[in-house]
């Protein structure tokens, strides 16, 4: 099982995610997403590993899952984005049965807190260049900016490439106007959730690292009563 376990606070874990952190022997993932679960898997076998470890991870998981233990590997949000899902399913190649539990991504998670950004046509995006090749990352974002999509940025900012943000929004900046309206979630449904909203002028004036994600209007997006939103097409 591959299970997401939501973007932070117990509250966000469906139903379905604890039970399969219950029901299951071993319990795969980072450090920092064991740390969330504690009391659920003080009793079960662990394997806890580095960032950047995710293909040995998953080999990892997948042998235990063949020896006939009951393994979850957990993500955190959604484990089918940017997440473990994919990942597990290639390494498995069919040799075990892989069931993967949604969980809540941390666009949901950040678009609730900024207000209803998403409320129409929208492109994910993430700006680590880590696995995409970097020319394709900046094409897709003009793109998304080019047909009007909201856009979330997913790994906005890291240590190894705080430019990539910049020249992204020099490539937004082509298609949508300086005022259109940003919204910057820091740590979205864990204990201290940080929320800006700006523009694309501004956004670089505000703290943006990984722990973020951001959003960024279409031409229509507003700003009503401090809260984004992007209107759906109504008459009001
Ligand atoms: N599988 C995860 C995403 C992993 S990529 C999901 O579905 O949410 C990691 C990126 O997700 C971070 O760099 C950040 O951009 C975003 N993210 C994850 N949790 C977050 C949270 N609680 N608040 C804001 N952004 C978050």
């Amino acid at each position: 099982m591959v299970v997401g376990l939501g973007p932070g606070n117990r509250e966000t874990f469906t139903e379905e995610a604890l039970g399969a952190i219950q029901s299951a022997q071993v319990v795969v993932g980072y450090h920092t997403y064991l740390d969330l679960i504690p009391d659920l898997i003080e009793k079960k076998e662990r394997v806890a590993t580095p960032m950047r470890g995710e293909v040995a991870r998953a080999r990892q998981a997948v042998e235990l899952a063949l020896e006939g233990k009951a393994v979850a590997v957990v993500s955190s949000g959604d484990p089918g984005i940017y997440g473990m899902a994919g990942l597990i399913l290639e390494v498995a190649e069919g040799q075990v049965p892989v069931k993967i539990i949604p969980g809540i991504t941390a666009v949901s998670a950040a678009a609730a807190s900024l207000g209803a950004p998403l409320m129409n046509d929208f492109a994910v995006i993430s700006l680590s260049d880590l696995l995409t090749p970097t020319e394709i990352m900046f094409k897709r974002v003009e793109a998304a900016a080019a047909g009007d999509f909201i856009i979330a940025l997913y790994n906005p900012r890291s240590h190894g490439r705080p430019d990539n943000i910049k020249i992204a929004r020099e490539l937004m900046l082509r298609h949508k106007a300086p005022y259109t309206p940003v919204g910057i979630v820091r740590m979205a449904r864990r204990g201290e959730e940080q929320r800006t909203i700006t523009t694309l002028q501004e956004m670089l004036n505000h703290e943006i690292d990984m722990l973020t994600t951001v959003i960024i209007g279409n031409s229509q997006t507003r700003v009503v009563g401090g809260l984004m939103v992007t209107p759906r097409g109504y008459h009001l």
